[in-house]
């Protein structure tokens, strides 16, 4: 196929390699000066989209993709589909979709989970909204770049799916750092607080797979001095995403609001800026009640 890739960046750079790695055409564009192995780079978002069949983006945020939606919508082949691999706002991801049909273009709202290590190893989870031609389009390259993809509805149900499983990890995180520095003064040691509740009901992804505490579990960025892994500014992205949603469609979400709460005075007065969203655990055995 030949594919067009907007925003090489420290996910969107690998995603577009494992494509060219696999034989595809790929011709890409990003605003920093930036190579890629295997890819043509081309000198403006409308160049890299022009004749291709499908144009992926992965950019930063919700105003960026409707900018360069804009701006390559024009210049896209009638029948290609465009398919948004970013993390934006539902409200983004269903504009852009309404102004690619309008224009006989198929669109795909697919985040991704896996972060920067899936991205290399090919093995991202996508969740995407579109129709079902639009997805079908799309499905054999996120089989290159994925192990799994899930089509959850029409456009912006991939991004409902990301931010709804993104507000129970950040929620769950947060419970789980504090659940150990609860333990700490309590006097529990943390790995037989691990055996426990990594078989029980407490258990969840934040506890069994990627367990905040040094030493104990599985190896995670905790591991290594809380070196992202999963930043504690996206888990703050993602969060404000959710509540910005729960907000445009009157959904009470009041765990989701002080996660959201909790990760911005984190990053933005503390010191969380640049450490893994798992470095809630030293923040709160460091404090106090009050
Ligand atoms: P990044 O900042 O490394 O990459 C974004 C790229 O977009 C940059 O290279 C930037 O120069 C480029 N860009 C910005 N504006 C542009 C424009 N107008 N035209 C062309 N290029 C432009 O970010 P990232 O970590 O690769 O994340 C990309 C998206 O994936 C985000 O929406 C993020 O929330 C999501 N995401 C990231 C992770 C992760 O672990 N990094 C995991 C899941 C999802």
């Amino acid at each position: 196929m030949k594919i067009g890739f907007i925003g090489l960046g420290n996910m969107g750079a690998p995603m577009a390699a494992n494509l060219a790695a696999a034989g595809h055409d790929v011709t890409g564009f990003d605003m920093a000066d930036v190579t890629v192995s295997g890819v043509t780079m081309a000198g403006s978002g409308a160049e890299a989209a022009s004749g291709r069949d499908v144009v992926i983006t992965m950019l930063p945020n919700g105003d960026i993709l409707r900018a360069v939606a804009a701006e390559i919508l024009p210049a896209m082949d009638k029948g290609a589909a465009l398919v948004d691999c970013s993390t934006v706002d539902v409200d983004s991801a269903r504009t852009v979709a309404e102004q690619a049909e309008t224009a006989g273009m198929l669109f795909v709202d697919a985040p991704v989970s896996g972060g920067v290590g899936g991205a290399e190893a090919g093995t991202l989870t996508f969740m995407a909204g579109g129709s079902e031609d639009a997805f079908a389009k799309a499905a054999p390259l996120f089989e290159i770049m994925g192990q799994k993809a899930v089509h959850c509805g029409e456009a912006g149900a991939g991004q409902a799916a990301k931010i709804c499983n993104n507000m129970i990890l950040g929620a769950t995180m947060i419970v789980t750092c504090e659940a150990f520095a609860l333990a700490d003064k309590l006097g529990l040691d943390r790995s037989k607080m691990f055996d426990v509740v990594s078989t029980s009901s407490g258990q969840s992804w934040s506890m069994n797979t990627y367990c905040p505490a040094p030493g104990v579990g599985p190896t995670s960025p905790s591991d290594n001095g809380y070196t992202p892994g999963f930043a504690a500014e996206l888990m703050l992205k993602d969060l404000r995403l959710s509540q910005q949603a729960a907000e445009s469609a009157d959904a009470d979400t009041p765990l989701g609001q002080a996660a959201m709460a909790l990760y911005e005075q984190f990053v933005e007065r503390e010191d969380g800026n640049g450490k893994d969203f798992s470095a809630m655990l030293p923040r709160f055995a460091d404090r106090s009640r009050s």
